[in-house]
């Protein structure tokens, strides 16, 4: 091959396409897709990186085409299907191909790293020779070409092997920690000679009786996670409270090391899926089948057994789950199944680390691999079932570019693959139920929890009653009853805090109304600049209200309540009560959130409080009781996916109540005790609410019902936002048949970020042939205006509005 097609690293719309190069004589079929190489690009000497997408011996080319500077990669880094994935990516998220690319390739090889040869065969004389002794051998930029040619050829014939290493960061880190040579009950009796205003002196106390066990706790915790000045230590320190010493750090993750586990006798439910799906496997078809089941109807137990059978028949499998350090069980039980088999990605990896398992895969050293979204990228071969655990998550969309959904890309890659996808959620979106509907997808229904255990008791306490609203804190009396209840049973409890949309919106405490738009049906958001209520799908705004429209009480206000307000309240409520508190403050740290759950599973405490994160995937057998402070903010958000949010929300977080052999209870707090979805959830009922949703879907004309893309148009000069935005609409319009609704420009939640003033327009239709070309041409014309500062993001089926 004397030619090759290269995607430039250049991301603007003029360069996306491919450019051709002459590959030099020497390096002739050292040249093959899916390397990266440097090429000289433009007028001038500029040299830039370029992927090979295609090599041919002709080119339609008539003048000189310039040759190719040198290969960066000494074998490619990205397979066919990759690079075929990557044309179909980049049209379908108007993203430049070249960033695609670029997000397929593990972390290190986008960052600085080296090239090293390693020997395979330590007999061969060539080998020995290029080695010299030497345990690597370094690829630079200053190789002749006839060593690459040999490293080419030692590296096909399987005697060397090629690696990237990141350059090596101090392996150690030192940092300074808290100790005390005091036992408990010295400690306390420092504690009660302390005089009653040296605050900081007795939080600094409660910390060190209460984390006795773990000392020594690093500085920066006591500080970040606890809220314990540095003074203040200093301060003990110079009593002779507690000491200061310097403890070394392993930059090495905590290690997965989870039991052995053999199969399980499956149900006949799960039976009947197992044999679906495996029957799937070897029809090596790409269908997708979703399985609706209930929390605790033994999913995971289906996925690891179908897994086993694509292995059986000598294929591999690839499982996404949403985010995994959120779920470190699920990584258990499949390693706990399948050993080194298994491969994980995710992002509390090194990019070492993540390389490594990345080369694992590449080498087909793995069978199985179970990542976080990205992962849907992983390089396995043969691949024989793709799983998609918690489907109906919004993390498996990407919010920057290239904006993709791992969903997407897995169905594509089962085409390719001739391999089933399994979706699996007890709460599906209702894009994957409606296409399960259709017969586009197979549904498998799992009704029943394992050993027939009954689904969790739940009771719906409605805040607007007498009793409710005059409490002083959030803990309603149902609530404490069943907490005390709990504690004395020596059960544990969880309690979800519900955080999101967090006091942007307006609620009565007396009757439970929101505020909402009059035309959109979402609620409105407070606008601080503005001092106003504001719609983010068309740009209605009104005053804020002093008194409730429904009830005309004046009790309205904005509405949110935090972590550690709730956490104070536990304390105050049940002193002796073990509290564990779970959110992005406590689990910055990496493996902090995997600790959190390993401490609450081994019963080191009785209640976990947290917000979002805890309400996903958890399997601890002594919860008994599920308690949620505040049903109703997800409610409110200003999305139109409000009510289905808030049902999987509190339908998961219900589903970690009573799953071994106790009965579950579970208690929702809202000021909404009729709504739907509220209800349902409830019930543990998805079918109800699928139907009563897709109902107001169709009534208002959102999804799965129509299709949506927004698209944002960001500027400095807030004018100037206004300005593109509507001649972006026109342009729109010109597209756009009338059947399509065409929505603001509106400005968006935060509408002014790092200066720049955001506005969106959303466009809902059902078919619209020429609206996709009409992008890509706005995209186009806008390049030109980017460096005036005039930036637009298109987003195909966004999970968020704001
Ligand atoms: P889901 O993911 O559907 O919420 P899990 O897969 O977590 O449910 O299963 C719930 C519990 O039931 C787990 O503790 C699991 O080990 C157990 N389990 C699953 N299948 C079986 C089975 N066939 N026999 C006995 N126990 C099972
Ligand atoms: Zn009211
Ligand atoms: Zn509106």
């Amino acid at each position: 091959m004397t030619v090759a097609e290269i995607i430039v690293d250049v991301p603007t719309m003029q360069t996306n396409r491919p450019f051709e190069y002459s590959i030099p004589e020497a390096l002739n079929d050292v040249v093959v897709p899916g390397m990266r190489v440097e090429v000289p690009f433009g007028r001038g000497k500029r040299k830039i990186q370029g992927f090979v997408m295609k090599t041919k011996d002709q080119s339609d080319f008539k003048g000189k085409l310039k040759p190719i500077s040198r290969v960066i990669d000494l074998k490619p880094v990205l397979s066919n299907e990759m690079l075929q994935l990557s044309y179909w990516l980049a049209d379908k998220t108007y993203s430049f191909q070249i960033s695609c690319l670029q997000t397929m390739l593990p972390s290190v090889m986008r960052a600085k790293y080296k090239q090293y040869a390693i020997p395979l065969d330590k007999t061969d004389p060539e080998v020995l020779n290029l080695f010299q002794g030497q345990a690597t051998f370094e690829i630079t930029n200053s190789l002749t070409d006839s060593q690459i040619r040999l490293i080419d050829r030692l590296r096909k014939n399987e005697k060397i092997d090629l690696r990237y290493v990141v350059e090596n960061k101090a392996q150690q880190i030192k940092r300074q920690a808290v100790m005390t040579d005091l036992n408990i009950i010295q400690l306390h009796e420092a504690k009660n000679e302390l005089r009653g205003n040296a605050k900081s002196q007795v939080k600094l106390l409660d910390f060190l009786i209460q984390h006795l066990n773990d000392l020594p706790v690093e500085m920066s915790e006591l500080q970040k996670n606890f809220g314990i000045a540095r003074s203040a230590i200093k301060t003990a320190e110079k009593n002779k409270l507690l000491k200061i010493v310097e403890v070394t750090k392993l930059r090495k993750p905590e290690g997965i090391n989870p039991e052995k586990t053999t199969k399980l006798e499956l149900t006949d439910e799960q039976q009947v899926a197992v044999d679906q799906i495996g029957q799937a496997i070897s029809r090596e078809q790409p269908e997708t089948f979703l399985i609706e089941g209930v929390t605790g109807s033994g999913k995971t137990e289906v996925y690891l057994q179908t897994i086993e059978k694509a292995l059986q028949q000598d294929k591999t499998a690839l499982m996404l789950v949403p985010e995994i350090s959120l779920t470190p069980q699920m990584v258990n039980r499949v390693v706990g199944r399948f050993g080194n088999q298994v491969a994980v990605l995710h992002s509390g990896l090194s990019s070492g680390e993540r390389y490594d398992e990345w080369t694992r895969i590449e080498n087909g050293d793995v069978k199985v691999v179970v990542g976080a979204r990205s992962a849907v990228f992983a390089p396995l071969q043969r691949i024989g079932l793709i799983i998609i655990d918690e489907e109906h998550e919004a993390s498996y969309k990407q919010d920057d570019n290239p904006r993709y959904n791992a969903r997407d890309v897995a169905l594509w890659r089962s085409k390719v693959n001739h391999c089933p996808v399994v979706l699996g959620s007890a709460t599906p979106s209702l894009e994957s139920r409606a296409r399960a509907e259709k017969g586009v997808y197979h549904l498998i229904r799992m009704k029943k929890r394992i050993n027939n255990q009954n689904l969790p008791h739940v009771q719906i306490v409605d805040m607007r009653d007498a009793e409710n609203s005059s409490i002083k804190g959030d803990f309603s009396p149902v609530l404490k009853n069943n907490l005390q209840a709990t504690l004395e049973n020596h059960d544990q409890a969880i309690i979800l805090l519900n955080r999101r949309g967090y006091s942007s919106f307006m609620m009565c405490r007396e009757c439970g109304f929101v505020l909402k738009c009059p035309n959109c049906d979402v609620s409105l958001t407070y606008h601080k600049d503005l001092g106003k209520m504001k719609c983010h799908y068309c740009g209605h705004e009104e005053p804020v209200p002093n008194s409730c429209p429904n009830c005309r009480s004046k009790k309205i206000g904005f509405y949110g309540t935090g972590t550690q307000n709730i956490e104070q309240q536990l304390n105050d409520l049940f002193p002796e009560a073990r509290v564990l508190r779970m959110d992005v403050d406590t689990t910055r740290r990496k493996g902090a959130h995997a600790k959190i759950l390993q401490k609450f599973g081994s019963h080191q405490a009785d209640i976990l409080l947290g917000t979002q994160m805890i309400a996903k995937g958890l399997d601890f057998p002594d919860v008994t009781l599920v308690g949620v402070i505040n049903a109703d903010t997800t409610l409110s958000l200003a999305d139109f996916r409000a009510s289905e949010r808030t049902f999987q929300l509190l339908t998961q977080v219900s589903g970690r109540a009573g799953r071994a052999k106790k009965t579950g209870r579970v208690v929702i707090q809202t000021f909404n005790p009729d709504h739907y979805a509220i209800k349902d959830a409830a019930k543990q009922d998805y079918e109800t609410f699928f139907k009563q949703e897709m109902y107001l879907r169709h009534q208002s004309n959102y999804t799965p019902y129509y299709f949506t893309t927004l698209i944002s148009v960001a500027n400095k000069d807030e004018g100037q936002t206004l300005k593109q935005s509507y001649w972006l609409k026109k342009q729109l319009q010109t597209a756009l048949s009338k059947d399509a609704i065409l929505l603001g420009p509106s400005p968006t939640m935060i509408s002014r970020k790092q200066n720049k003033y955001y506005y969106q327009i959303i466009v809902k239709y059902k078919h619209e042939p020429k609206l996709h070309d009409k992008l890509l041409e706005i995209l186009n014309e806008t390049q030109a205006d980017a460096k005036k500062g005039f930036t637009i993001a298109i987003d195909n089926e966004p999970q968020h509005i704001d």
